[in-house]
């Protein structure tokens, strides 16, 4: 199956989740936006290795860093 090569648009961000599993924090706005998956997910583990994460504003915990890609698919032709 051969996939046809359209015009995507693919967002690569890193974003900002509260750390506790009690807790649904998630930061309103992307920590970086990155050029390609490889970056973000470099960007992400790189945030999370850093000893001056902030901390969740509702709970306190540590915040974590996830990698995720918004794919902008033309739904016109
Ligand atoms: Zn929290």
């Amino acid at each position: 199956m051969t996939r046809q090569s359209t015009k995507m648009s693919s967002k690569f961000k890193v974003r900002a989740y509260c750390s506790s599993r009690q807790c649904d924090y998630v930061h309103p706005d992307d920590v970086i936006q990155a050029i390609n998956s490889e970056t973000s997910y470099a960007l992400a583990q790189l945030y999370n290795e850093s000893s001056s994460k902030p901390s969740c504003p509702k709970c306190g915990e540590a915040m974590a860093f996830y990698s995720h890609s918004v794919i902008e698919e033309p739904w016109l032709p």
